[in-house]
């Protein structure tokens, strides 16, 4: 393999354990939109309904879709809008859709459908879903009428990882406090990873949506993050080394240059596998335990690294590398993002590789397309 990434499937369980203690037994809503962060929506919607997880969250019709066609029999919500024309199969799939406005009620009252709905409330978050007022009149004009069967209400909290803004978050998890205790609703939920972990006793809801915290990553600064086991890991092995003979640049744009001596290892990994350009002259990997410096710019696909003194009697082409692993919320800050941004700029062609049971039980890569072990 050229690049690949190290998908834990054990790991991913144990966050379920975690998450489930952290937030009081509240049940899990799996959030797996855009591809599980691009780690394999299949795969972890298998592996979560292992782990007795019974609903995902998607951002999408077409997410939706993917995990119907691979078997998925979980119940799945779509966040995002209404899809006008894919109504009629969401149904048949047995999707549940978000609603967001009067519009898309008066859609489904037109055309007779009826499909499972959730609500979705604004309570702050500035995005999508009905103002406190409007959700109560939707829901009143829903129940009345028929319209769809009300499975759902929720929020998402905008804030919940800076703890100097837990006014604001408390107040969206106090508008929203009108709605918990309505009869007859199953799915009452407004926690996203931080809210889960940080305001579960705060509210009466049934279930917490996570995403990023079952990839294991706390995204705030917390002692919590020793308790959570990483999931994802981008790898790769050396391609070529060089000694250099004489001064000489590295890479497009003769932005760094190298000294006589300097042992220069070249990676098959760029930008477009989503090591990112911002690494250039300043990002690192780890090699065998050490830090090793980006020199140079990252390439589409390739990347130089210099290898440290001490350490080049140890590398050799082939020599693995691990290119973000646990610092994966380090390397994000370094370069002005943040982990979810990393995770889904992860390339295509980059092969992913899960294990589960301490072994590599699945390859999906470019060529072979899927590869059972
Ligand atoms: C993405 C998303 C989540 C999960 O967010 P995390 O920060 O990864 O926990 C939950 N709910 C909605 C509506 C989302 O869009």
């Amino acid at each position: 393999m050229r690049t690949w990434a190290e998908i834990n499937l054990d790991n991913l369980s144990h966050n379920v354990g975690m998450v489930r203690e952290l937030s009081g037994g509240k049940e899990i809503l799996g959030v797996i939109k855009a591809n599980a962060y691009g780690m394999g929506a299949v795969e972890y919607a298998r592996e979560l309904a292992e782990s007795g997880v019974k609903i995902l969250g998607v951002a999408c019709y077409e997410e939706a879709c993917e995990l119907r066609a691979a078997g998925i029999e979980e119940e799945i919500l779509i966040f995002g809008c209404i899809p006008p024309e894919h109504v009629g199969t969401a149904i048949e799939k047995k999707f549940h859709l978000t609603i967001n406005s009067m519009e898309e009620i008066d859609f489904l009252e037109k055309n007779s459908y009826y499909p499972k709905v959730h609500v979705k409330v604004d309570t702050g978050m500035g995005r999508v879903g009905f103002t406190m007022e409007q959700a109560l009149e939707a829901i009143d004009y829903i129940r009345e009428n028929n319209i769809g069967d009300l499975q759902g209400i929720y929020t998402h909290l905008s804030v919940a990882d800076d703890p100097t803004e837990d006014v604001y978050t408390l107040e969206q998890m106090e508008k929203f406090r009108t709605f918990e205790g309505f009869e007859g609703i199953k799915y009452i939920h407004i926690l996203n990873s931080c809210g889960s972990i940080r305001f579960g006793d705060k509210t009466y809801s049934t279930h917490v949506r996570p995403g990023i915290l079952l990839q294991g990553i706390v995204p705030y600064d917390s002692k919590l993050q020793s308790e959570f086991k990483y999931v994802f890991e981008l790898k790769t092995r050396i391609l070529y080394m060089k000694k250099l003979e004489e001064e000489a640049y590295i890479s497009y744009g003769k932005s760094y240059r190298g000294n006589e001596g300097d042992v220069i290892a070249t990676l098959p990994v760029g930008y477009a596998d989503g090591f990112n350009r911002k690494f250039s002259n300043g990002g690192s990997v780890m090699i065998k335990g050490h830090k090793c410096p980006v020199v140079g710019k990252v390439c589409m696909d390739m990347t130089m690294v210099k290898i440290p003194r001490e350490l080049v009697p140890e590398v050799r082409v082939g020599t693995e590398v691990t290119l973000i692993g646990s610092d994966i919320a380090a390397k994000a800050e370094e370069i002005g993002t943040i982990p979810y941004e990393i995770m889904t700029g992860v390339g295509r062609r980059v092969s992913r590789c899960y294990i589960k049971g301490g072994k590599i039980v699945k390859i999906k890569s470019l060529v072979e397309v899927e590869r059972n072990i």
